[in-house]
């Protein structure tokens, strides 16, 4: 780079410098400008002067020349010419006479004259041109200025050095401070906001407000983005963490999974999804109250976090008490171990806020690449489908997806995608299964029991599509159809027979939320008309369990059309005989699950529930009822702790209407054949005895004689 070029570099990079330059410049230029002005003015009048001063000499030699010329004194007159020419700054003297004779004395081109005509006696006698060098005057002139413009330039340059000084001092310091800090400044660094302070005085001028509106802005610029960041932090919490637990999110949950496929190698292993939930806490929630109960999730957030980090696992919170762990494995069976660990990790009772309550969790598991879905969803569907086995399996445990969950699932599906038509089209049927008092031997009444018939599917299990119409939301139309149906029937063999048979109806607890209910629970028809005291709704222990007045007023609603209810599979979920008291007044019938008869001939546990149980209805004045009776043994023994009724394979599976018309006839065949080898048998025993007698008596009669 040239030296100009540098100089042009720091003049455009300093504003002091270049401040000073152009005040250099100007003053110079003023100065310059001032002092041609002077010179042309003094030059102007130096030659004024010089003119003058030539026209006085001229005065003076005048009145000898003129005595010269007329005294035709020719030398006289020259060196009178020769002693002018000596004169400073006159180049040139010439005399023209009268006659035309020139006396000449000096340089030739001299440009500038002063000319006087010679005057004598009144007579001219010739001119007289005096030729100076104005130039040469000038020149003095300005040497005469030299020093004084010398003397100004340097005061001027010294001036400008002293303003630079004073700029610098006054304004470009603060400058170059101001925009060091202002270039030093960074928001992604400051951790607080500190004022800049200048080195000076504390002035009210320009650069004071410059500095207060700067650290103004900057105070403000900090808060906002110090604000901005929080913001910012908060919203990256927020779309990745849950806010009670702390633990990361669903939708963290679907982007990590989203990566491990997308990014997943072999030689990671296998990617285990583990899917927990926890049982009871539902009910722990209800007692204790929300407030109580997020503390109590939270403690088993900690605990499964815990545990899932001594794994060096993920763990997510996809909502309520449901949570996702993941973890990498070469070792397929390695589930079992971590599931184990999560699982034990609840012996321990959970405390929070002085309440301790025990819980345990189930766990459903898939393991990709094994499990082919490759969506987060599909692979988090399975893995709770393998939790519903874990729960239906009896909780606390844990359950990996595998075929025959695929498999169901499938029916799920095909069910989901059937069942709305065979709605519509009314393609159920209806079989019935007696209720029988085997104290008395006698048919009490019918429960009807759904039955669907797919062409693809085959017979579909009543319980799978139950609980899938359930979901779906519509099991309350096919609930409702069954009502209605099997009422109609039931009515006939009720006439028919000449019996007062009841009928059990199952009853899903959804239907008291379906926006139908109501209209459907207060019409008036043919069959809502009638008396139907001999209906019996029969619902599970959830329901009862449900406090919700929607289902409390639904029950009464009912209730006060005559039907009644009973709970269905009792045992099996989680009332406490509390409830049972609490609700006894809605109830009209236990039915104890059929898992707590299968094996009452061997377990004494069995036969003590059973006996229990009959006690509560005792108390509660309920009846009980024992399902699944499949053999003789079984009745004898429910007889002989004094059960009245039971259902079961032993007496009937549920059968179709026809079949079920010949089973009553046979059966209520049985009972007159019966009643009439009692009447014979006892017909017989009395004949024996009066004939017994009268031997006796002829007998005596013989002897006494
Ligand atoms: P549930 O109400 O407990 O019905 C009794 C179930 O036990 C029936 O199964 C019946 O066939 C079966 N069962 C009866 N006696 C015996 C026995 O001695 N041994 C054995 N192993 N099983 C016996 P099903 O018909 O398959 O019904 C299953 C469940 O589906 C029912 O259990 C009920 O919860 C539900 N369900 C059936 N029909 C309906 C309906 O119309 N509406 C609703 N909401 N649920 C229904
Ligand atoms: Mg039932
Ligand atoms: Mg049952």
């Amino acid at each position: 780079m040239s030296t100009s070029a540098i100089i042009k570099n720091i003049i455009r990079s300093r504003i002091g410098l270049r401040l000073s330059f152009y005040a250099l410049m100007v003053s110079f230029l003023f100065a310059l400008s001032t002092a041609a002005v002077l010179i042309y003015i003094e030059s102007k009048n130096a030659e004024r002067d010089l003119v003058k001063k030539v026209s006085q000499i001229i005065d003076t030699v005048e009145t000898q020349i003129g005595q010269d010329l007329w005294d035709i004194n020719t030398r006289g007159i020259q060196s009178t010419l020769e002693s002018l020419v000596n004169l400073p700054y006159i180049k040139s003297a010439k005399i023209v006479d009268s006659l035309e004779k020139n006396f000449y004395v000096g340089k030739q081109s001299t440009p500038e004259k002063v000319s006087r005509d010679i005057l004598l006696y009144q007579q001219k006698l010739g001119t007289l041109s005096v030729g100076y060098d104005v130039k040469e005057f000038q020149q003095d002139a300005y040497k005469k200025h030299q020093s004084t413009m010398l003397l100004v330039l340097s005061t001027i340059g010294l001036m400008a050095l002293v303003f630079y000084f004073i700029v610098n001092q006054a304004l470009i310091r603060h400058i170059i401070i101001i925009s060091d800090s202002a270039k030093k400044f960074s928001l992604e660094k400051v951790k607080q906001f500190t004022p800049l302070v200048l080195p000076r005085r504390s002035r009210n001028d320009e650069i004071s407000s410059l500095v207060n509106i700067l650290n103004e802005g900057r105070r403000s610029a900090i808060e906002l983005f110090q604000a901005k960041k929080y913001y910012e932090e908060q919203m990256v919490f927020q779309a990745n963490f849950d806010l009670l637990t702390g633990l990361y999110n669903r939708q963290n949950l679907y982007d990590h999974l989203y990566t491990q496929i997308g990014e997943y190698a072999e030689d990671k292993g296998n990617l285990f999804i583990l899917f927990v939930d926890l049982d009871g806490f539902k009910q722990v929630n209800d007692s204790v109250g929300h407030a109580i109960g997020d503390k109590i999730l939270y403690e088993c957030a900690m605990r499964l976090e815990s545990t899932a980090k001594s794994q060096g696992a993920y763990i997510a919170r996809l909502g309520g008490d449901d949570f996702v762990i993941c973890f990498y494995d070469e070792d397929k069976e390695s589930y079992h171990d971590v599931c184990n660990k999560i699982i034990n990790s609840f012996d321990e009772k959970i405390s929070s806020q002085g309440i301790n309550v025990k819980l345990a969790c189930s766990i459903g598991v898939t393991l990709y690449p094994d499990d082919q879905s490759t969506e987060p969803k599909t692979l988090l569907h399975n893995a709770d489908n393998a939790l519903c086995k874990a729960k239906s399996s009896g909780k606390n445990t844990y359950y990996c997806f595998d075929d025959a969950t695929r498999k169901e699932q499938e029916l799920e599906n095909n069910i989901k995608s059937k069942l709305n038509d065979a709605i519509e089209n009314e393609v159920f049927e209806i079989n019935y299964q007696p209720l029988i008092d085997i104290q008395k031997n006698e048919i009490i009444g019918f429960e009807a029991l759904i039955r669907w018939h797919d062409e693809e599917l085959g017979w579909v299990r009543p319980d799978i599509f139950i609980a899938i119409a359930e979901k779906m939301g519509v099991v309350f139309y096919i609930d409702r159809w069954v009502f209605e149906t099997a009422i109609r029937q039931v009515e006939e063999w009720r006439s028919h027979f000449r019996k007062n048979y009841i009928l059990s109806i199952n009853f899903s607890p959804s239907n008291f939320y379906h926006s139908e209910f109501s209209e459907w629970a207060s019409k008036d028809n043919a069959i809502y008309e009638k008396n139907l005291d001999w209906i019996e709704l029969e619902v599970t222990e959830r329901l009862v369990l449900n406090d919700d007045p929607a289902v409390l007023d639904g029950i009464n609603q009912l209730c006060q059309r005559g039907m009644h209810f009973s709970i269905d599979d009792f045992g099996m979920g989680y009332s406490s005989l509390g409830y049972i008291k609490k609700f006894s007044h809605l109830l009209s019938k236990i039915k104890i699950d059929r898992i707590f008869i299968n094996e009452i001939l061997e377990t004494d546990f069995d036969i003590a529930f059973v006996k229990s149980i009959m006690m509560l209805g005792d108390s509660l004045q309920l009846t009980v009822l024992a399902e699944g009776v499949e053999e003789e043994g079984q009745v004898d023994l429910l007889r002989s702790v004094g059960c009245q009724y039971v259902q079961g394979f032993y007496f009937s599976k549920p059968l179709p209407i026809d079949l079920m018309g010949s089973f009553i006839e046979n059966w209520e065949l049985e009972q007159i054949s019966q009643k009439m080898m009692l009447v014979h048998h006892d017909v017989e025993h009395s004949n024996k005895n009066y004939n017994n007698n009268k031997h006796g008596q002829k007998g005596n009669e013989n002897e006494s004689s």
